[in-house]
């Protein structure tokens, strides 16, 4: 929708093809219906937040970036407002106005025409025109591909983009889910399902002890693994590793404002201070209650001893157990619940500036479609944005001739 209407504004016919019954069914979920859509971090730190190569973007957001998306959105009446993170939401609280936005803008344009529940099948021999699904063709000066990821089929994004990409010759590189929960061979007590830990530390390793990952914040269970904020940011990480069949550990620290020593020594004086208190009941001391079996589970400790009765080595489990939940992690969660999809056309054969491909000339390339994935936070909505903009500019140069 941006490419188009970047497109129209510099005097292009558009023809818009979108698969679905309306455009922008994934953009109207955004942000849990409230559409975080892009982040006021400065350039330098913005693209930190980017993978493979958030560097690659540079020429691309130092023509449309944060600033002129949002002066986008202003301009045609959708307040907006800063959150915590530096996230960027109108103030509605409605993606809805958002996507009216873009929407509204593109119907009210002569030189554009929008054909829904038009699904592209293929890319005619030359790659500068598309075969619909009732046979028919659609051609043009320049043809921008814009399907999205793999990620909320439901949305209208199954990656057909990817098939087209390598039908024009382009190297798409694998997909994998990214922004997704983690699931883990470790049962997971009933009670845990769906409990909240805030202010935990999360490290992901290699079974060898190598680091991949770690972060504070937020996490939560699911019934077979984790999920959360610091879960999500993990899984960009680690998605590719787990998927492809390699087993890593997930180290979860309860206590993370407590070093080990400190810890112990508090247990200690707790452990004498409590000590007739029974083993599973005083566990509440130290742990919220739905983790407690979880603790049991693990500490092989006899619920009903006394806490003067439990011995160094099982003092050094618990603390062990407050400082390392450990889980063996298996994979992750799939494609319905993935917020982006990882990999996608290779950007090194794709001009950084205007989006155009570099194998097949009048051919451009906008959105998740892109090896590009990002942290929540606004980025990925902000990468589709900046180069839709290219793209659509660019075409329309190019077409204009
Ligand atoms: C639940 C959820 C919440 C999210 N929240 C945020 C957020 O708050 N902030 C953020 O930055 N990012 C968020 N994202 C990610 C963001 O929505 C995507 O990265 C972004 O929508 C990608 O834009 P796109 O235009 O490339 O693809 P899409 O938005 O997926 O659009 C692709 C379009 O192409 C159409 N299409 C597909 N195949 C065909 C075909 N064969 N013929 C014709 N049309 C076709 C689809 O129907 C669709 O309309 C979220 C994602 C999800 C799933």
């Amino acid at each position: 929708m941006m490419a188009a209407v970047t497109a129209a504004q510099q005097g292009a016919d558009v023809v818009l093809l979108e698969k679905m019954d309306q455009a922008g069914r994934k953009l109207r979920i955004t942000g849990k219906g409230r559409c975080n859509l892009t982040n006021t971090a400065p350039l330098k730190q913005f693209i930190t937040h980017i993978g493979p190569d958030g560097r690659w973007l540079r020429n691309c957001f130092a023509q449309f970036f944060n600033t002129q998306l949002m002066e986008f959105f202003e301009q045609r009446n959708v307040p907006l407002v800063e959150e915590r993170g530096s996230r960027i939401y109108p103030k509605s609280g409605k993606s809805l106005d958002i996507f009216l936005a873009l929407i509204n803008d593109l119907e009210q344009r002569p030189n554009v025409e929008i054909r829904k529940n038009c699904a592209v099948k293929s890319l005619t021999e030359d790659c500068h025109g598309v075969r619909l699904q009732d046979g028919s063709t659609v051609r043009g000066d320049a043809l921008i591909i814009a399907t999205g990821g793999l990620s909320y089929p439901t949305t209208g994004s199954t990656g057909i983009g990817y098939r087209l990409a390598a039908e024009a010759g382009h190297t798409v590189v694998p997909q994998v889910p990214s922004l997704v929960s983690l699931t883990c061979s470790d049962p997971i007590p009933a009670d845990l399902d769906g409990f909240i830990l805030k202010n935990v530390g999360l490290a992901i390793t290699r079974p060898d002890g190598k680091k991949l990952f770690e972060a504070f914040g937020e996490m939560s269970f699911t019934p077979n693994g984790i999920d959360g904020p610091i879960v999500l940011s993990a899984s960009r990480q680690v998605s590719r590793m787990l998927n492809g069949g390699e087993p890593l550990v997930a180290h979860i620290d309860l206590k993370p404002a407590v070093e080990s020593d400190t810890l112990d020594r508090r247990l200690i004086s707790d452990l004498n201070a409590n000590g007739n208190r029974l083993f599973h009941d005083a566990l509440r001391l130290w742990l919220p209650a739905e983790v407690v079996p979880l603790a049991l589970s693990r500490l092989h400790i006899e619920y009903y001893k006394r806490l003067h009765q439990i011995n160094a080595a099982e003092r050094k489990r618990l603390l062990a157990f407050l400082k390392n939940v450990e889980l063996n992690l298996t994979g992750t969660g799939d494609y319905n619940t993935a917020v982006v999809t990882q990999g996608g056309v290779d950007t090194k054969e794709i001009n950084p500036k205007s989006m155009e491909s570099k194998l097949v000339p009048g051919l451009y390339f906008a959105g998740e479609v892109l090896d590009l994935d990002a942290d929540t936070g606004g980025y990925n909505l902000q990468i589709a944005f900046s180069t839709g903009y290219a793209a659509g500019y660019w075409s329309s140069q190019a077409s204009l001739k």
